[in-house]
């Protein structure tokens, strides 16, 4: 069976880099506390705990004077504070990218800007930058819920990173009416808009493809999306065992994609049962 994976694919860089310390700390240390969880795929947590991962969701139940791990998304200014005064050590996997925004929020928010977040108020990443900036930011979705009837006079506006580039051009396009002065950063990370390139790319030239990731993961679950808008008959496994080989044949190449926070052994296990076929 011929296959052909979507390039880049898998891990992006900052939750590579997190889980990468995060291992370090396992190994160092034995135990190590995450203040929610530190990877969005339920194969990884689960071979992190076997390894002395501890995932707490409530940051009150972490335990004094332990180790604790911060992931990718980020956290709060006043709860990162907090770790390091309670725990013993705190190993900060943020990614760079996400504390450029987390600073980009803080730094508008001091020089006066009325701060514009775009993307998801529940995510945990916008929920880091909002405890970033001292005044009340204005998160949205989309440029439909901006207020037509509403003045601003300075307004910052900056995005999640996972964020489509197009949603914050149109954002931007109605706030310049509204506004005197206006501050734009453009936060969204180009692992985002590549994985998604590659997966249009893949799906174009394969007959069936195969989107690998945790079904909690919002990055999986949108490449999945664009996979299936193509027309080209797409699955979505969170690990080889999932697959039913009947699907994939006499459907010719098969293509093979992963989410962001899909760690590199679950596509290898994907990709060899591949091979073996
Ligand atoms: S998607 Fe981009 S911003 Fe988010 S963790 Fe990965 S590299 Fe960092």
């Amino acid at each position: 069976m011929n296959f052909v994976s979507a390039n880049p694919t898998g891990l992006c860089f900052g939750v590579r880099r997190a889980i990468e310390r995060l291992e370090a700390a396992l190994k160092e240390y034995g135990k190590v506390y995450s203040f929610g969880s530190p990877i969005h795929n339920p194969q990884e947590v689960a071979r992190l705990s076997s390894l002395g991962l501890v995932v707490m969701d409530d940051l009150r139940c972490i335990p004094e004077g332990c180790v604790v791990f911060v992931r990718a998304h980020g956290i709060a200014r006043s709860e990162l504070t907090e770790l390091e005064n309670r725990c013993g050590a705190v190993v900060d996997g943020t990614c760079p990218f996400v504390r450029t925004a987390q600073n980009r929020a803080e730094s508008l928010s001091a020089e006066g800007y009325k701060v514009v977040i775009l993307g998801n108020s529940e995510h945990p990443e916008v929920k880091g930058i909002v405890g970033f900036i001292g005044g009340e930011p204005l998160v949205i979705n989309s440029a439909s819920e901006i207020d037509r009837g509403r003045r601003y006079g300075k307004i910052g506006i900056l995005s999640q990173t996972t964020q489509k580039e197009e949603t914050l051009a149109k954002v931007v396009s109605k706030f310049v009416f509204l506004s005197e002065d206006i501050k734009v950063y453009n936060t969204v990370c180009r692992a985002t808009i590549e994985h998604r390139e590659a997966v249009k790319k893949l799906a174009s030239s394969v007959g069936v493809l195969l989107v690998i990731g945790g079904k909690n993961s919002a990055n999986t679950r949108e490449l999945f999306e664009i996979a299936e808008s193509t027309g080209v008959l797409s699955l979505w496994v969170e690990h080889a065992g999932e697959v039913d080989w009947r699907w994939l044949k006499g459907r010719g190449t098969v293509g093979v994609a992963a989410g962001a926070s899909t760690p590199d052994w679950l596509i290898n296990e994907l990709t060899c049962k591949l091979k073996r076929l």
